[in-house]
């Protein structure tokens, strides 16, 4: 390869790598996600996914917990929080990410993820995804994909999976919070 050439290429990666971070920079700012960006780390213009499963399971809980309260649609049985609501309905098949179905990870108008339960009535009921901020979906995206990947599973096992830890984690937090309200 000559220089000039050398040289040439070099120019042309720079080029791409500051126009994919610039990409991403403004994508952020019109989405209000700056609070996010420290999951976000751009190398060569690709997202880099820095979150363990812990922030994943706290993220999604906490994303949760914004769902409640609510009402069975059918017998209007109230589920005052999320540990309520584990507690009092059951699963039914595994969580879906529209998005990933579709191969799509870093989807700019997102069809959503969801998870539903049944209520003691029969009804089902739906948690979802609509209303998180992007840069977060496209971060649980991505870290559901490389588990994936890792274990050489599907997608919807991934969220099956971490919805149970998230079930635990929801309930032990519960149980601590009635703890502490005991000892004062
Ligand atoms: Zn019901």
């Amino acid at each position: 390869m000559s220089m000039k050439r050398l040289y040439f290429t070099t120019f042309s990666v720079c080029v791409l790598v500051f126009q994919a971070m610039g990409e991403i920079l403004i994508r952020d700012i019109f989405d209000n996600t700056i609070n996010d960006r420290k999951y976000v780390k751009v190398v060569q213009g690709f997202i880099v996914n820095k979150m363990k499963e812990k922030e994943v399971i706290e993220t999604i809980a906490e994303f949760i917990s914004k769902q409640f309260p609510r009402n069975c649609p059918s017998c209007g049985r109230q589920f005052n929080t999320h540990a309520d609501f584990i507690k009092n309905t059951t699963y039914v098949d595994k969580p879906v990410s529209y998005d990933a179905e579709n191969d799509d990870w870093q989807p700019e108008k997102p069809l959503g993820t969801m998870a539903i339960s049944n209520c003691s009535c029969g009804t089902s009921l739906a948690l979802y995804s609509q209303g998180m901020n992007k840069a977060t979906l496209w971060n649980l995206m991505n870290w559901a994909k490389k588990k994936a990947q890792e274990k050489e599973i599907t997608i919807s096992d991934v969220l099956e999976e971490i919805r149970k830890k998230i079930g635990q984690h929801v309930l032990q937090n519960e149980k601590k919070a009635e703890k502490d309200t005991e000892d004062v």
